[in-house]
């Protein structure tokens, strides 16, 4: 994350002061940490960052009106929805009011949609992520066959066009995959985004295959944090591997602030 100072520095040398503001609803423990973390390092890089807490009653029209100020707040130039909502909001409805130009997790259909279409843009932060960790090992991906296990719009959905993007072969695989593990075994780099604790075993995975561990789940009675892979038995196997904690959470933090930074350019030009 340190390669990102220089950016920041240079902002604030040219009068821009790059600024993210976290909206956090409620105070769910988890939430409580990711959030404290994206504040850390915005702090590391010297990025304002505000945290606006509205209690967990709080009227979703009074929310939206909220996103609304800050959307037309010059001064600030990432905003960021911290999920899950408490239950009774409709949560696609708060993330799309946040200006796409402003909306550093890429949820808005706009950017879905440049993402989709290959245009410049924003990129989704953890599938940015784990393209930056695949680089970052030196692991060529065109030709490649990547198998992402989830298809969720956060994870599953925007790594596999953004590997399909980089010119890997992409199989996408989810709940109702028959036989998971004989889609999984040909993968040459394989991405676990399911939320199951240790899902992915060692006889799932091919040898000398690059895993990337997405998960972070969190099983009764244990205070650890467990990924989607079960990581002593695929270690043997894979070529590199991702730990959780660690691997693919730190990046998907990195890439926040590269989003908030390339964010604040974007409005100085
Ligand atoms: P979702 O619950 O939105 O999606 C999970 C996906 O996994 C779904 O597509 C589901 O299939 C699929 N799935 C569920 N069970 C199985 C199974 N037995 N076999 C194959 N596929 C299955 O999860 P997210 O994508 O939001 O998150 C996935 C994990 O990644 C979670 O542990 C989450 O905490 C973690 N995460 C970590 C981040 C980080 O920064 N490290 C960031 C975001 C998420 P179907 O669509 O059919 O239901």
């Amino acid at each position: 994350m340190e390669e990102l100072a220089p950016r920041a520095k240079s902002l604030i040398e040219r009068g821009i002061n790059p600024s993210l503001t976290v909206l956090l609803v409620g105070d769910d423990p988890a939430s409580q940490v990711y959030v404290k973390n994206k504040v850390k390092a915005c702090q590391r890089l010297g990025i304002r960052s505000t945290v606006a807490r509205l209690p967990s009653g709080t009227p979703e029209p009074e929310l939206l009106g909220k996103i609304d100020q800050l959307n037309a707040d010059p001064t600030v130039h990432a905003v960021l929805v911290q999920l899950p909502l408490p239950k009774g909001y409709d949560e696609g409805r708060v993330v799309r009011r946040v200006d796409p130009a402003k909306d550093v997790d890429v949820f808005h259909p706009v950017n879905a949609g440049k993402l989709l279409l290959g245009d410049p843009g924003l990129e989704p932060c953890t599938p940015k992520g784990i393209i930056a960790l695949l680089d970052g090992i030196g692991c060529a991906i065109a030709g490649k066959h990547a198998v992402v296990v989830g298809r969720s719009n956060i994870v599953g959905k925007p790594i596999a066009l953004m590997l399909l993007r980089r010119h890997a072969t992409v199989t996408v695989c989810h709940s109702r995959t028959p036989d998971l593990a004989a889609v999984t075994r040909q993968a040459d780099i394989l991405v676990a985004a399911v939320g199951r604790a240790g899902l992915i075993t060692g006889d799932m995975v091919k040898p000398g295959a690059v895993v990337i561990d997405v998960g972070v789940n969190r099983v009764e009675g244990s205070k650890k944090l467990y990924g989607d892979v079960d990581f002593d038995s695929a270690s043997r196997v894979a070529g590199a591997i991702t730990p959780v904690p660690g691997g693919v959470g730190p990046m998907t933090i990195a890439m926040l602030m590269m989003n908030t930074l390339e964010a604040a350019e974007a409005c100085s030009t």
